[in-house]
């Protein structure tokens, strides 16, 4: 997968490359470099944006900026690995034996393209080689690159020296997931709910820990330390578990709580110190 991921990156930073006058890109330049159509229209709800053929269409609904700047990058990273044959057959072949596995891959590769057209990854890791790799580099970063904590996040995972997990979480109505069987929905049933509930809307795996992800819409036990940050307004560390879909384990936990969201790691190896990172 990490062949597959670098890929990703090159098309990124070829399309950047040829089609932006800045670093920074501006997304119309990119889509009419690309001749890429772009609409706004009402999706339905949980759609932020969907292509077909060289159509975009964001989701008019979206209200904050931020989101709306990383679903357009997130499209574009759509087209881009559609177009490119060699890389969707080969994504096929890698997910063909994972239920649901080609979707749900190709929504992550999307985020790690749209987070590399927001936020150059070889800037990202000089960043933290002088800050150090925390969860309070989220909001330092979104800072420094003027971009979403979100799309910051996804990238932080990418470039993340360690084996870990980057969540990002909001308190709403979480759906019951229609794929599980009622069966499934009993045995896991305290990860899906019908009511308001802190929840993933985002996550991501480090290039080390890519075996292991956690779904949208987790929802995490009561006493986890990610609500106790939540509910406390605050940054907190501790050893805590992580609710995978179908085990748990347990590792040092970041959790920071900043405007009713949540952005948490799960370091499941601990991330070098700032003296051991200037070492490599
Ligand atoms: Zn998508």
């Amino acid at each position: 997968m990490n062949r597959i991921e670098n890929q990703v990156i090159d098309l990124v930073q070829n399309a950047v490359q040829k089609y932006s006058s800045t670093k920074n890109p501006n997304f119309g330049e990119i889509c009419s470099g690309l001749r890429l159509d772009v609409m706004e229209g009402v999706l339905p709800d949980g759609i932020d944006g969907m292509h077909s053929g060289n159509r975009i269409i964001i989701n008019s609904q979206i209200q904050n900026e931020e989101r709306k700047r990383f679903t357009q990058f997130h499209e574009v990273a759509h087209y881009l690995i559609e177009e490119n044959g060699d890389l969707t057959s080969e994504l096929r072949k890698y997910t063909c034996s994972q239920e649901d596995g080609y979707k749900r891959s190709l929504e992550v590769l999307c985020n790690i393209g749209a987070a590399e057209f927001l936020m150059p990854r070889e800037k990202f890791r000089k960043l933290y080689k002088t800050k150090g790799f925390n969860v309070e580099l989220i909001l330092y970063a979104a800072h420094h690159f003027r971009s979403s904590p979100i799309a910051t996040t996804i990238q932080l995972a990418q470039v993340a020296p360690n084996k870990c997990i980057a969540v990002v979480c909001e308190n709403g109505l979480v759906p019951n997931a229609p794929a599980l069987s009622q069966a499934s929905f009993f045995t896991t049933g305290n990860q899906y709910y019908n009511k308001s509930k802190l929840h993933v809307i985002y996550s991501a795996s480090s290039p080390a820990a890519s075996d292991r992800w956690l779904g949208k819409y987790t929802v995490f036990p009561d006493d986890h330390l990610v609500n106790q940050a939540y509910s406390q307004s605050k940054m907190l560390k501790d050893e805590s578990e992580i609710p995978f879909p179908s085990w748990k384990e347990l590792c040092t936990c970041e959790a920071l709580y900043n405007r009713n969201r949540v952005y948490a790691l799960f370091h499941l190896t601990p991330p070098p110190s700032l003296d051991q990172m200037t070492l490599f």
